[in-house]
C-alpha cells in the first residue's frame, strides 16, 4: 500500500490501496472516519468550502473492478470509477444506454468529464445529480461492496435524501447495472439551467418511452425529475397515465403534462422558486412528449420553455 501526497488541501489525507480487498478493509477498519474518493471533482470543492471534513480518503479510481464497462445479454454494467469521458467514447454504451450518455454529455465540461464518475455522482447524492436522474429513469441498481459481501440496491432505495444514501460507511459503490435500452425505445434528457453549459439544473427530466400497439401510444413510460425534490423523483402517476391513455394526441399530452406539478416537491433557492420549478416540470414533460411522439409538430408559443 502506498500513501500518496495529500491533495491540494493540507487536511486531505489520501491513501491509495492497491487492491479492492485492501480498499474494503480500510473502509471496514476506519468506519465512518474514511470515505472513498474517485475523481475528486465534488470532494475538492466541498473540502475547500469546509463542508466535508473527512479524516481519511480512500482513493478507488484505479481499482480494475470499478473500471469495467460491460454490455452483454441485454444488460449494461458500468463500474463506479469509470470516468464520464470514457463512457462517452464507448460504442456499446452508445447503442445500449443512449439516455445515460445524453445526460453524461452535459455534466460539467471536458475537465469534469475527464475525472468525474457515476460512483461520485451517487456518493454525493445531490437532488440535481444528472447521472442519478438518468439512472433512475433506467431503473438502475447500485452494487454495494463490503468485505466479504455484495448487495444490489434499486435507485429509489439507494437515494434517501439530499446527500443521504443507503450506503453503509464500510461499503463501496462498485457499479451500476440496468437493462439495455432496446432499439425501438425513444429517450430524451432535458436540463433547464441558468446557462447553456456548466450549470446546476433548475429542473431536469430523463424520459424513456416505448411504442405501444396503437399508433401514437406508449407501452412503457419512465420519467425521472432532477432538482425538483429532496432527491431524484420518478413521476409514477404520469407514467401510468401515459401507458393507459392510448393514442397521445397533443390534447392528451398537454393534459397529462399539466399533472406533473403534483409529482414534484421542489424548494425555492437562489436558482428558482418552487412555483417556477413546478411549472417547468410540466413544460419539460410536454415538450419532451411532443419531441418524442410528434416530432415536427409545433408546440404553441406560450407553451415553449
Ligand atoms: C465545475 C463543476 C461542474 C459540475 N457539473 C456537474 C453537472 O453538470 N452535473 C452533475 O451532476 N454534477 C456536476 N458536478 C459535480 C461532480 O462533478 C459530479 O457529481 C461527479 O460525478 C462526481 O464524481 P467524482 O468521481 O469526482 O466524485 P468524488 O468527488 O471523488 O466523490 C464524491 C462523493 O462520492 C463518494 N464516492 C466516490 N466514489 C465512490 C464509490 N466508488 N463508492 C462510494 N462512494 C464514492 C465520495 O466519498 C464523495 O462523498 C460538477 C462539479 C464541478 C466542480
Amino acid at each position: 500500500m502506498q500513501w500518496s501526497e495529500p491533495l491540494h488541501f493540507a487536511e486531505m489525507k489520501v491513501v491509495t490501496p492497491g487492491t479492492l480487498a485492501e480498499a474494503l478493509a480500510l473502509l471496514q477498519e476506519h468506519g465512518g472516519q474514511a470515505r472513498p474518493l474517485a475523481g475528486a471533482t465534488d470532494a475538492m470543492v466541498r473540502v475547500k468550502e469546509g463542508q466535508w471534513r473527512v479524516p481519511l480518503w480512500v482513493q478507488v479510481r484505479r481499482l480494475p473492478e470499478l473500471n469495467r464497462v460491460e454490455v452483454a445479454d441485454g444488460q449494461v454494467t458500468v463500474g463506479a470509477a469509470v470516468p464520464y469521458g470514457r463512457m462517452l467514447g464507448h460504442e456499446g454504451l452508445r447503442r445500449s444506454a443512449p439516455l445515460l450518455l445524453q445526460a453524461v454529455r452535459e455534466i460539467g465540461a471536458v475537465q469534469i468529464q475527464a475525472m468525474g464518475t457515476l460512483g461520485g455522482n451517487l456518493g454525493t447524492a445531490s437532488p440535481a445529480g444528472d447521472g442519478l436522474c438518468a439512472l433512475a429513469a433506467l431503473e438502475a441498481e447500485v452494487q454495494l461492496l463490503s468485505a466479504g459481501a455484495e448487495r444490489w440496491v434499486p435507485m429509489d432505495r439507494f437515494l434517501l435524501g439530499p446527500g443521504r444514501t443507503g450506503r453503509r460507511p464500510d461499503e463501496l459503490i462498485g457499479a451500476v447495472r440496468f437493462a439495455a435500452q432496446p432499439s425501438e425505445e425513444r429517450s430524451l434528457w432535458q436540463k433547464l439551467g441558468l446557462r447553456g453549459a456548466q450549470a446546476i439544473a433548475i429542473v431536469s427530466l430523463a424520459m424513456r418511452l416505448r411504442p405501444g400497439a396503437v399508433p401514437g401510444s406508449v407501452s412503457l413510460a419512465r420519467l425521472a425529475y432532477g432538482a425538483a425534490g429532496p432527491t431524484v423523483l420518478r413521476a409514477r402517476k404520469c407514467e401510468a397515465m401515459l401507458e393507459q391513455v392510448g393514442e397521445l394526441d397533443p390534447a392528451r399530452i398537454r393534459g397529462i403534462s399539466q399533472m406533473a406539478w403534483k409529482e414534484v416537491l421542489p424548494i425555492s433557492d437562489v436558482r428558482a422558486s418552487a412555483e417556477y420549478r413546478q411549472q417547468m416540470a410540466c413544460a419539460l414533460l410536454q415538450r419532451g412528449l411532443m419531441r418524442l411522439l410528434r416530432p415536427g409538430e409545433e408546440v404553441c408559443r406560450h407553451e415553449r420553455v
